[in-house]
């Protein structure tokens, strides 16, 4: 082992952005060819070309499904309205070193799944949002940036390496995942599977999101549908509007944000302490509402949908809580009779105190300065990622974070990535990768026979 090591020669910063360069249109093609995929309701077709794309690079690949029944009563779970169908699947891909392993494991994982395009926003977009194009640099479309884009990156660093002569001297796994955007049950299924066998000592996500994550809020998707009474307008006193009803639920919830934002409650919270920078991390959204029949009818039945963040270190249980009183109170100021359902996020916050100073941290932010020149910047979102399933829910011990590309206009209008930034996320991933799983030399003909 040690003789073998010695004969794997250091590659220098220079030689991996050259590498990656080199295959700049490779990642355009292949970024391309994701984005095409409109894979917001359904992601099959998409994960069929990860998994192909994966197999094409001599991993070992495999379909999870999202297994509901064992999963339902996990704390990781959020519940959904629908089954999961077999199709429906994660895409893992593994690297085996040739050697017993030197390194260290790693992760690299992305969500397949964007949000939808709103059909009244279409002709905003300059070019349709599923048929990509490049302007000045920035691929354009819809999950360029959030995040086919960064998986993309991290498939990149594995070809860099190898174009190089270089493979991960120990385990390597990409998790192509589903719904991280409305329940995070795709990647809780890869890490939960077959008792954590696809977890790792570090794991990296490719979010485009400022910095290195260092802490994420919880999310949780609450459903609010006021019952009313149905009568004519020239007597709506007699009536219950039930979306006025809402927008009432509405407006103290807003008071909850406003509370939770607020200094003295934040010295309550330890998990507010990475937030202590901003002004206002904890957003409510009113994202969603259905309701009324006729311009001249109290409408009887509304639904809104909720999207509360919140600190981590907070139980999914005090969550409802707080929010339960609140809508309670509003409802008994106001008369409003409605029903509360949980589906979708019910995402944890996480705290990554310690991993600046871990090494997965510490390699990471080396190799950021080495490529771009620039240090390190180790920051909270206000939003949450997959990292909490392997955060809070990994059965080994692992360390993971979010560093990705540079994006803009995520979930909105002219969604574009930079590619630049794709490049100098694919080398920082291929140093890293070169440190913490160290390499050994490439030999395709062995990975074949795996
Ligand atoms: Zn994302």
């Amino acid at each position: 082992m040690a003789a073998a090591a010695a004969t794997v020669r250091r590659l220098s910063a220079t030689e991996i952005k050259r590498a990656v360069e080199g295959l700049s249109g490779e990642t355009q093609r292949i970024l391309s060819d994701l984005v095409r995929f409109a894979s917001f309701t359904d992601e099959r077709a998409a994960q069929e070309y990860v998994h192909d794309l994966l197999h094409g690079l001599g991993l070992q690949t495999k379909k999870i499904t999202v297994p509901a029944e064992r999963l339902r009563t996990h704390p990781g779970f959020s519940p959904v309205d629908r089954a999961y169908s077999a199709e429906r699947v994660n895409v893992v891909g593994t690297w085996q070193p040739r050697q017993t392993a030197r390194g260290r494991s790693l992760a690299i994982n992305g969500h397949i799944d964007v949000v939808p395009v709103e059909e009244a926003t279409l002709s905003q977009w300059t070019q349709p949002p599923f048929e990509p194009v490049v302007r000045d640099g920035w691929l354009y479309g819809r999950g360029a940036g959030d995040m086919k884009g960064g998986f993309v990156a991290g498939l990149i660093a594995f070809k860099a390496l190898r174009s190089l002569g270089f493979s991960p001297a120990a385990r390597l796994e990409f998790h192509s995942v589903l719904e991280e955007e409305c329940t995070g049950n795709g990647a809780l299924a890869v890490v939960t599977e077959a008792a954590g066998v696809h977890c790792a000592e570090a794991v990296l996500i490719p979010e485009p999101l400022r910095g290195i994550l260092s802490a994420q809020l919880g999310v949780m998707w609450i459903t609010a549908t006021v019952v009313g009474k149905p009568v004519h307008v020239l007597d709506t006193a007699a009536g219950i509007n039930a979306i006025d009803g809402c927008f009432k639920l509405w407006t103290g919830l807003q008071a909850l944000e406003e509370h939770w934002n607020s200094a003295a409650y934040r010295a309550t919270i330890p998990g507010a302490a990475p937030y202590a920078g901003l002004a206002h991390p904890i957003n409510f959204n009113l994202g969603l509402i259905n309701g009324g029949a006729w311009a001249s009818s109290v409408p009887s039945s509304c639904t809104a949908h909720f999207r509360v963040g919140f600190f981590p270190g907070l139980t999914a249980a005090a969550v409802r809580e707080a929010v339960e009183a609140n809508l309670a109170a509003t409802a008994a100021r106001f008369g409003i009779n409605y029903q509360l359902q949980y589906d979708g996020f019910q995402a944890l916050g996480v705290d990554l105190t310690t991993l600046p100073t871990s090494s997965v941290g510490q390699l990471l932010a080396h190799a950021h300065e080495t490529v771009t020149g620039t240090p390190a910047d180790f920051a909270p979102a206000t939003c949450t990622t997959d990292v909490r399933a392997y955060a809070l829910f990994s059965p080994q011990p692992t360390q993971a974070t979010c560093y990705g590309p540079v994006a803009r206009n995520i979930h909105g209008i002219d969604e574009a990535v930079s590619l630049a930034s794709i490049n100098d996320v694919a080398s920082v991933y291929a140093l890293f990768i070169s440190e913490h799983c160290q390499l050994e030399e490439y030999a395709p003909t062995l990975q074949r026979q795996l």
